[in-house]
C-alpha cells in the first residue's frame, strides 16, 4: 500500500485531518454520513475505497455546469475552485477573459455583469457534493474529496435553461482551465452550438461527462443531448441503483451503442441548498460519479488527453449485463490504469492549439493546449507579427495561460511555436485575435433542456 503523495510530502495536509493520522494509508475518509452514501462502500462494483489509495484528485479542476451552487456550504466551500486573476467585487475583469468579477464560476442566468453563481435550485449543490464534498469528517464525502469546483450557473431556481447557456457554460469551463466538465442536464433538440461547445473543450484537453437522461428509454431510438453527441471527449452515463450498483435504475435511459457508462445514480445522499443534506435520484447524480472518477484520475496523472482519459474509463469498465457500451464504472480499475500505464500519446505527433485569443484595453490573453507527445516539448514562443514576444514554460497535457501586455491586437494574427529542449519548432498554431467581449454573450435564444434529477427518493 503507498500513501497518497500529498499526505506524505505535506504534512500540514496532514496535520488538518486530510490524512487521519492512524489510519491506514488511504483509508476511507471518515465522514459522519459515509454510511449512508451507499457508492462510498467497498461492497460495489464501483470500488472507490480503493481508488482513494491511488488518488483523491487533488487540484484537479471540474466545473458544475447546472443551477449553481451553495458555495458557503461547509462540504463545498473547501473545495470551491478560484480564480485568482480576478480581483472580487471590483466590477471589472480583471484577467480579461470576458466575464467581470467571475471569481469562482460565472452565472448565464443573470443579464447582469454579477457572477455569482448561487443555487436557487438545489440540483448544482448536490451534483457538486458528489464530485467534490470535502473529506471534513462531517457531512458526505465526494468521489474527488481533494478536486476543486468550478461552479457555471446555466439554469435558476425553476431549473429551466437553453442549449446555448449549457454550450456558453462548456466553453467557459474549458476555457478557464476545468480538465473535466459535468452536464447534468439533457433535452431532446439538437443543436449545433452544444456539439461546437463539445468540440472546442476536447481542444482544450477537457473531458465533458453528460447524464444520458430519465425517460428509462434508449438513447440508441432517442436521443438526449448532450450525452448522445458523438464526440471522442464525451462519456454518457446511465444510473444505477442500491446496494451493489449493478442494477440499472428504472428511470434511467440507456442504450448499448450511445451511453457509455452506468454508474451509481439512484437514492444518492449529498450536499443540499440549505446547507443540510438530501437524497436524489436520477442520471444526474450518475454522471458526477463518472466526473470524479476523472478528477482521481487526473490527479494521478495530469499529462493524460481528453480522449486517452474518455478511453481509459471504457477499457477498465467491469462488465454489465446492463445496455450500456462499456459497463459499469470502476473507480478503482481506472485510476489503476493510469499510474501503472506509461505514456499514451507518445506515438502521436504533438498538435499546438491556441485557445481563446482575445485582446482587452491594455493586453492580449490566450491559453495554450497541446495533444499527442508533450514530453518534447519545453517552451512554447508566442510570435506577433514578427516579433517573438514572450516565451513560456511549457506545462505537459496542461494548457498554459498566457498573458501579454500590448494593446490594439484586435484582428490581428499570433502563432504560437512548441519548442524542444534545443530550441527546435516541434509544432506550430496561427490564430486571430478577437476582441474581448464587454458583457457577456447572448444565451437567451437555444433549445429549452433541463437538469435530469427528481428529488427526495
Ligand atoms: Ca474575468
Amino acid at each position: 500500500m503507498r500513501l497518497p503523495v500529498a499526505c506524505a510530502l505535506v504534512p500540514a495536509l496532514a496535520l488538518a485531518g486530510v490524512c487521519a493520522a492512524g489510519a491506514p494509508a488511504g483509508a476511507a475518509p471518515g465522514d459522519a454520513l459515509i454510511g449512508e452514501q451507499w457508492a462510498a462502500s467497498s461492497r460495489t462494483v464501483v470500488n472507490l475505497p480503493a481508488a482513494w489509495r491511488l488518488s483523491q484528485g487533488a487540484g484537479v479542476v471540474v466545473a458544475v455546469v447546472d443551477t449553481g451552487a451553495n458555495l458557503r456550504h461547509r462540504d463545498l466551500a473547501p473545495n470551491i475552485w478560484t480564480n485568482f486573476g480576478e480581483r472580487p467585487g471590483n466590477g471589472r475583469d480583471d484577467d480579461a477573459n470576458g466575464y467581470v468579477d467571475d471569481v469562482h464560476g460565472i452565472d448565464l442566468t443573470s443579464g447582469r455583469t454579477s457572477n455569482r453563481p448561487d443555487d436557487a435550485q438545489g440540483h448544482g449543490t448536490h451534483v457538486a457534493g458528489i464530485i467534490a464534498g470535502a473529506a471534513n469528517r462531517r457531512g458526505i464525502v465526494g468521489v474527488a474529496y481533494r478536486a476543486k469546483l468550478m461552479i457555471v450557473k446555466v439554469a435558476g431556481g425553476d431549473g429551466r435553461t437553453n442549449t446555448a447557456k449549457v454550450a456558453e457554460g462548456i466553453r467557459y469551463a474549458a476555457a478557464n482551465g476545468a480538465r473535466v466538465i459535468n452536464v447534468s442536464i439533457g433535452g431532446r433538440g439538437l443543436d449545433p452550438a452544444l456539439a461546437d461547445a463539445v468540440e472546442a473543450a476536447g481542444q482544450a484537453n477537457a473531458l465533458v461527462v453528460a447524464a444520458a437522461g430519465n425517460n428509462g428509454s434508449n438513447n440508441d431510438a432517442a436521443p438526449i443531448y448532450p450525452a448522445s453527441l458523438a464526440a471522442p471527449n464525451l462519456v454518457s452515463v446511465a444510473a444505477t441503483a442500491p446496494d451493489d450498483g449493478r442494477r440499472l435504475s428504472p428511470v434511467s435511459n440507456y442504450g448499448r451503442r450511445t451511453v457509455a457508462l452506468a454508474a451509481p445514480g439512484e437514492g444518492v445522499l449529498s450536499t443540499s441548498r440549505t446547507g443540510g443534506y438530501e437524497v436524489r435520484t436520477g442520471t444526474s447524480m450518475a454522471a458526477p460519479h463518472v466526473s470524479g472518477v476523472a478528477a482521481l484520475m487526473l490527479g494521478a496523472r495530469r499529462d493524460i488527453s481528453a480522449a486517452d482519459l474518455r478511453a481509459q474509463i471504457l477499457q477498465t469498465a467491469a462488465r454489465a449485463p446492463v445496455a450500456v457500451s462499456a459497463g459499469y464504472l470502476d473507480a478503482e480499475a481506472a485510476v489503476r490504469s493510469v499510474t501503472t500505464a506509461t505514456a499514451y500519446h507518445l506515438g502521436q505527433r504533438p498538435v499546438v492549439r491556441i485557445l481563446d485569443p482575445a485582446a482587452g484595453p491594455r493586453d492580449l490573453t490566450f491559453r495554450i493546449a497541446v495533444t499527442g507527445a508533450t514530453a518534447a516539448i519545453r517552451r512554447h514562443r508566442v510570435r506577433l507579427g514578427r516579433r517573438s514576444v514572450v516565451v513560456a514554460a511549457a506545462r505537459g497535457s496542461e494548457p498554459v495561460a498566457v498573458r501579454i501586455r500590448v494593446r490594439g491586437m484586435a484582428g490581428r494574427r499570433m502563432r504560437v511555436d512548441a519548442l524542444d529542449r534545443r530550441g527546435r519548432v516541434i509544432a506550430r498554431a496561427r490564430a486571430r485575435i478577437r476582441r474581448v467581449a464587454r458583457d457577456k454573450p447572448d444565451t437567451s435564444r437555444g433549445t429549452p433542456i433541463v437538469p435530469l434529477a427528481g428529488e427526495g427518493r
